[in-house]
């Protein structure tokens, strides 16, 4: 189908509307792009997708092929050559950290690549990331230009509130830390971010994601537009006091296309079907709801003081389990067996309850499965609107960045609990009969279940036919049509 989109666009004697996406490091950043970037595919859109490379991980190379290999005549792809740095001066060890800060550095290669696409640009997305160091390219173009955001309306009305905190307390206004109080109250925004939600490296005075957001906050106006991956029903309150200028002032539409679905390029290929093959297989053996799904997201490893106890509270939680481990945060490092860490008595009881995998899974298709009953997150955006997409109950378990203001929106909405007493992933470890009993709330408790399937109605509704997400894109279409 999405071929015939294409020669409908083409037969018309409409101008062909040419968009160019940036993508920046990781899967929760490139999910969302690729996932917007389909979304005018599928309305017959041309896409131009630039991918900074080499990338981190082999995930992302995967689904970068993948996506291209689906849409060939549709995407034209071009690599962005990263320059080379030298990776101490990082000062992150976090290989995604990094990769953002080269980004960045590499950004004035991007102009030679956009003047010379043989077709004129109708819009350009790029990742949320990297905004102040492509400002003298985007100033130079004649097209609109957006960012799409990665994480929550809620982060993203932090985001955009740091210039006004900055504002009201001139005299330190040059390190966040210094300038945030115990709480952060955003106005239109009933429950205040505590600082002790703040993604810790915005408290690190000088870290990438410090200065980041200093530079990058205040320019947001500039922009034409934010795509979001979050809905009405879902984040009513946060995207409405984005857009009535509540947050900030002079910022520009916010656009909520979430939840943006997953697509069909997206399924692993024969090599990685070998694993989703038996996963399936099992989960099909499984009563309706009656599975947890356990995984904290693409580029978390769990810590080995943690896993016994994690372990240990799945068995006892007394549910199945399907049990993503990461051991190593970049996958290409993954070589540990989980056995090596348990020890093969503790290993054998596990297998008894549980399936564990220590592969890059189909997610959507694992949350899709009638048998999976609740899911335990760390909380990364992207999973949890998945979550909510299948009307599946979460638990979230914040390890690091954005996760618990996220985790803060599960709790809000109802369709699932953050056990905040727990602290981050990399705090004090959590014992495996605290694991066991939030599991068990998670998947018994009948109001997240409810929650979770009013919302998953409510998702299914705003990413339909004529639904929010629609209703955006073709409006967005159109305009950019007027300036071809
Ligand atoms: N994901 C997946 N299989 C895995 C791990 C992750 O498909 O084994 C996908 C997941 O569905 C989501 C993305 O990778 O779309 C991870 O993004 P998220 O924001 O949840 O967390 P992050 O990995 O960026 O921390
Ligand atoms: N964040 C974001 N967009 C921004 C600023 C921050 O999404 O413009 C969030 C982001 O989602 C992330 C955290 O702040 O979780 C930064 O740390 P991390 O490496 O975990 O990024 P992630 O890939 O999980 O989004």
């Amino acid at each position: 189908s999405e071929y015939c989109f294409f020669y409908m666009a083409m037969s018309s004697s409409e101008p062909v509307v040419h968009v160019a996406f940036l993508a920046s490091a990781g899967m929760g950043h490139l999910n969302p792009c690729l996932r917007i970037a389909t979304l005018f595919l599928r309305h017959g859109c041309k896409v131009t997708l630039i991918t900074p490379k080499p990338t981190v991980s082999l995930a992302e190379s995967n689904l970068i092929s993948r996506f291209c290999s689906s849409f060939p005549h549709q995407v034209t792809q071009i690599d962005l050559n990263l320059v080379t740095l030298d990776p101490t001066t990082a000062n992150t060890k976090d290989p995604f950290w990094v990769q953002y800060g080269t980004i960045r550095r590499s950004l004035h290669l991007l102009l030679p690549i956009i003047s010379s696409l043989p077709t004129p640009l109708s819009a350009f997305i790029y990742d949320c990331f990297l905004v102040t160091p492509l400002f003298p390219i985007t100033e130079k173009l004649s097209c609109p230009c957006y960012i799409y955001f990665t994480s929550a309306a809620r982060m993203l009305s932090l985001f955009s509130h740091v210039p006004v905190l900055a504002a009201s307390n001139p005299s330190s206004h040059e390190h966040l830390s210094s300038f945030i109080g115990e709480e952060i109250s955003i106005p239109g925004i009933a429950s205040p971010i505590p600082r002790s939600s703040l993604p810790p490296l915005l408290l690190h005075p000088n870290s990438l994601f410090e200065r980041m957001i200093m530079e990058d906050s205040p320019k947001l106006s500039k922009l034409n537009g934010i795509f979001i991956n979050s809905f009405e029903k879902f984040e009513g309150e946060a995207l409405a006091a984005l857009n009535e200028g509540k947050v900030a002032k002079g910022l520009p539409p916010v656009y909520g296309v979430g939840p943006i679905k997953a697509w069909e390029f997206e399924n692993v290929e024969e090599s990685q079907r070998g694993y989703m093959g038996p996963i399936l297989k099992w989960l099909d053996e499984k009563s309706e709801g009656s599975v947890v799904y356990v995984s904290l997201g693409s580029k978390t490893e769990t810590r080995v003081e943690q896993i016994k106890d994690m372990a240990l509270g799945l068995i006892e939680s007394g549910y199945s389990f399907l049990w993503v481990v990461k051991l190593k945060m970049v996958d290409k490092e993954e070589e540990e067996d989980l056995e090596d860490v348990l020890g093969s008595e503790l290993m054998s009881e596990v297998r008894e309850k549980g399936l564990v995998v220590k592969v890059f899974v189909d997610q959507m298709g694992i949350l899709g499965h009638p048998s999976v009953g609740g899911f335990v997150s760390h909380g990364g955006w992207n999973s949890i609107i998945e979550s909510v997409w299948e009307g599946v109950p979460i638990m979230t378990w914040p390890q690091g960045g954005d996760q618990k203001i996220t985790s803060e929106v599960v709790r809000i909405s109802g369709v699932g609990v953050w056990p905040q007493e727990w602290g981050w992933g990399s705090q004090d470890v959590v014992k495996g009969n605290e694991i066991a009993n939030r599991i068990k709330e998670v998947m018994t408790n009948e109001s997240f279940r409810v929650k979770a399937a009013e919302m998953k109605k409510a998702a299914r509704e705003a990413a339909g036919v004529g639904g929010s997400c629609e209703v955006i894109v073709k409006k967005l279409i159109e305009e950019w049509k007027r300036n071809v």
